[in-house]
C-alpha cells in the first residue's frame, strides 16, 4: 500500500497548482474488498495514457490514498474535497456500510457542500449480484449524490466516475469564485 501523488505536467506544475489553490483530494473510501483499489488504479493509469494535456483533469492536481491503515476514518472523512462512497453489487454488507459512511460524512461536514458519489462497483459479476440497480439508485436519492455502477475488472464506467467526480468539484469550486 501507498500514497501517490501526480500531476498532469511536471513536478513544478504541481506546486503551482498548489499554490492557486486548485489541489483537490478525492477520498475513496469503502468496505474492504469492495474494489477501492482497482478502480483508483485505474485512475492512474488513464492518466498516463492521457498525457499531459488531458481534458479531463487538466492542470489540477489529484492525490490519492490507498493506504487506508495509515489513516483513521476521522481523518478520511475530514481530509477530502469530494468522495467516491464504494460498495459492492456482490456484498450487501458493503452496501449497508456505504450508508452507514455517507451518514458519518453528513455529520463531520455538516455545513459543506461535499460532492458525493455513490459507486457500485462489480458490475461485471451479474450472477453475483445481490443489490439491484433500483436500490443503488433510490439510495443515492436518499443520500442526495450522484450514483454509478462501475465495473473495475472490464473497465466499466471507471472513466465516466472520475470525470463526474471532478466536474462536480469545478462546478462547486466555479460557484464558488463568482
Ligand atoms: P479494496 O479493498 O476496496 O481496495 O478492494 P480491491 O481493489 O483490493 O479489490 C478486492 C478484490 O476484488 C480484488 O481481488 C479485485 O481484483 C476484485 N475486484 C475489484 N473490482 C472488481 C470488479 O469490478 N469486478 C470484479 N469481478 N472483481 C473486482
Amino acid at each position: 500500500s501507498y500514497r501517490g501523488r501526480w500531476s498532469s505536467d511536471s513536478s513544478d506544475s504541481t506546486v503551482s497548482t498548489e499554490s492557486e489553490c486548485s489541489f483537490s483530494r478525492v477520498v475513496v473510501i469503502g468496505e474492504n474488498g469492495v474494489g477501492k483499489s482497482a478502480l483508483s488504479g485505474i485512475f492512474a493509469g488513464a492518466r498516463d495514457s492521457m498525457g499531459s494535456n488531458c481534458d479531463l483533469l487538466g492542470d489540477d492536481t489529484y492525490e490519492r490514498t490507498l493506504d487506508e491503515g495509515s489513516w483513521s476514518q476521522e481523518q478520511c472523512m475530514q481530509a477530502g474535497d469530494a468522495y467516491l462512497i464504494v460498495y459492492s453489487i456482490t456484498d450487501r454488507a458493503s452496501f449497508e456500510k456505504a450508508s452507514e459512511l455517507r451518514i458519518r460524512l453528513r455529520r463531520t461536514r455538516q455545513s459543506e457542500d461535499i460532492p458525493i458519489i455513490l459507486v457500485g462497483n462489480k458490475s461485471d459479476l451479474v450472477r453475483r449480484r445481490q443489490v439491484s440497480v433500483t436500490e443503488g439508485r433510490a439510495c443515492a436519492v436518499v443520500f442526495d449524490c450522484k450514483f454509478i455502477e462501475t465495473s473495475a475488472a472490464v473497465h466499466h464506467n471507471v472513466q465516466e466516475m472520475f470525470e463526474g467526480i471532478v466536474r462536480q468539484v469545478r462546478l462547486r469550486r466555479d460557484s464558488k469564485e463568482v
